[in-house]
């Protein structure tokens, strides 16, 4: 990216994406600072000139971080709303200022890049810049402009500015689910690949940047995916496991249920939840079809495979039980995912995980094993 910028070749729009919690904001604020940094050199931004120190601490007035943001109540009238979103973005950035390193953990309510975002992003871009020639925009979450109300005029308002940028005027789009952004979005803009990080460099992140402690570090390292957010969910928060620990003890205690003797603890799960916003559902069917997948691993033999390391005694022991077969495990996975097409349509959640726990105990057990293993 330094190299492309020194030979002015970088594009005025483009879309970083990669998982979620790998560092695309941090990549795209990173862009930023090195168009406004005043001395770029071979590595990048200098770090030390005005404009990367208020780069870095993100006070830079040329420097703009959108996202999206819950719907604020009783805004009743387009500027009362406009405002409302403006002193939600404003308040969200001086968290970010505080702490820098947040977990990636599903938003509790809907958010969105409403119609107001958009606009509120279009008419800053007409402004000049306030301190160099150049001023640089990054959006978080780019495919939050579809599915919201007003979203096709909300992706509209951004398009022309992706079509027609004002002199000077850089976008940077991040998203983790590139193919649900707009395509008339995706086709203006040059597309920018995060993988996963290396187990090693979530480690080193936690322990050296984070300051966890080595254990909570390998721990959540192991878990991370490849992703800083994902791993920094996973510490925990005082005496309680973190935000997304507790959704993967859960999802382990769903699929310990699925695979208990008889058909009551899988029942008795379903009407633990409650009978309403079957959306909340989604993170924790994820987790489940991890879980399945670590099944699938272990079945296979493949134990090296399995993320959720600190499970494989008990997905050996049922391997072992139940004469699981991967595919019985992988096709298990495709009942979590009609699952969460179901919560996505806001079924009850109780019979959503009533009849999921039913279809896993079909899907896992063979039931020549259930009746004593007669088959073999
Ligand atoms: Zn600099």
């Amino acid at each position: 990216m330094a190299r492309a910028h020194a030979a002015d070749s970088l594009p005025e729009s483009m879309l970083v994406y990669g998982p979620q919690g790998v560092g695309k904001q941090r990549v795209a604020l990173w862009i930023g600072q090195l168009l406004l940094c005043t001395a770029p050199g071979p590595e990048g931004p200098c770090g030390e000139c005005k404009s990367c120190r208020l780069a870095v601490s993100l006070h830079h007035p040329d420097l703009h971080w959108y996202f999206p943001l819950p719907r604020p109540k009783g805004s009743k009238t387009p500027e009362k709303l406009a405002a409302a979103l403006e002193e939600a973005r404003m308040d969200t950035l001086a968290e970010r200022r505080e702490e820098p390193f947040h977990a990636s953990v599903p938003a509790t309510e809907p958010v969105g890049l409403y119609l107001a975002i958009a606009r509120s992003l279009r008419s800053r871009a007409q402004k000049k810049p306030s301190m160099g020639p150049r001023q640089v925009f990054v959006i978080a979450q780019a495919e939050s402009l579809v599915p919201q109300e007003a979203s096709q005029e909300a992706g509209n308002a951004l398009l022309k500015l992706l079509e027609e940028p004002p002199e000077g005027t850089t976008l940077i789009l991040t998203s983790s689910a590139p193919g649900q952004v707009l395509t008339t979005i995706r086709s203006r803009t040059v597309p920018l690949h995060v993988p996963p990080l290396s187990r090693e460099t979530v480690l080193r992140l936690l322990s050296d940047v984070v300051g966890t402690p080595k254990d909570q570090a390998e721990q959540a390292a192991a878990l991370a995916r490849g992703s800083i957010g994902r791993a920094l969910g996973f510490l925990p928060e005082g005496d309680e496991p973190g935000p997304l620990e507790e959704v993967r003890r859960k999802a382990f205690t769903l699929l310990r249920a699925a695979l208990s003797p008889g058909t009551a603890e899988g029942l008795g799960a379903a009407i633990g939840f409650p009978p309403a916003r079957a959306r909340g559902l989604l993170g924790l069917f994820a987790f489940l079809q991890e879980a399945l997948r670590d099944l699938a691993a272990v079945a296979y033999g493949a134990q090296h495979a399995v993320v959720n390391v600190d499970t494989v005694d008990f997905l050996e022991k049922a391997v072992r039980d139940y004469d699981i077969q991967p595919l019985a495990a992988a096709r298990a996975v495709d009942l979590v995912e009609e699952a969460s097409q179901m919560a996505a349509g806001n079924v009850n959640p109780q019979l959503i995980v009533a009849g999921l726990m039913m279809d896993l105990r079909r899907a896992l057990i063979v039931p020549a094993t259930v009746a004593g293993g007669a088959a073999r």
